[in-house]
């Protein structure tokens, strides 16, 4: 029996980032599953640094619709459609948000770290379990 060295860790300011964004999506997702039902019609929920900004019923748009949200110093373009919603460009530092690409089902995010902007999924088809796309 061997003892394996316990690994290193070192905390840097990017994995800060990283554990306060999964905070406020913990709690996102804990608020959006005490206040909604699942099995309504696919909603895309934007939020803008904490705050809840805007609910849209994707089902319900028959052409797709931009938005542009001004949060944390930074402006994102969002296109939101009936089948998903993708960043199209943000002028953040990371662009992940941008990579992150296009979302489909209830349960995916995008998430801005630098401009604190998360876009959550709810309701549609139920997702087959928990899947979280940081970026
Ligand atoms: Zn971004």
């Amino acid at each position: 029996m061997s003892l394996k060295p316990s690994p290193k860790l070192h905390p840097v300011g990017w994995d800060l980032l990283v554990v306060i964004a999964v905070v406020i999506l913990a709690v996102s997702v804990g608020i959006g599953l005490l206040g909604t039902s699942e099995s309504g019609p696919l909603t895309a929920v934007i939020s803008a640094d904490g705050q809840p900004e805007e609910r849209v019923v994707l089902s319900s748009l028959t052409e797709p619709e931009e938005r542009v949200l001004h949060s944390g110093g930074y402006t994102l373009h969002l296109v939101l459609s009936a089948d998903g919603v993708e960043m199209t460009t943000s002028d953040c530092p990371t662009q992940e948000c941008v990579h992150t690409g296009k979302i489909t089902r209830s349960g995916q995010s995008i998430v801005c770290l630098p401009a604190r902007v998360i876009v959550t999924l709810e309701g549609g088809a139920p997702a087959s379990g928990p899947d979280v796309v940081i970026g």
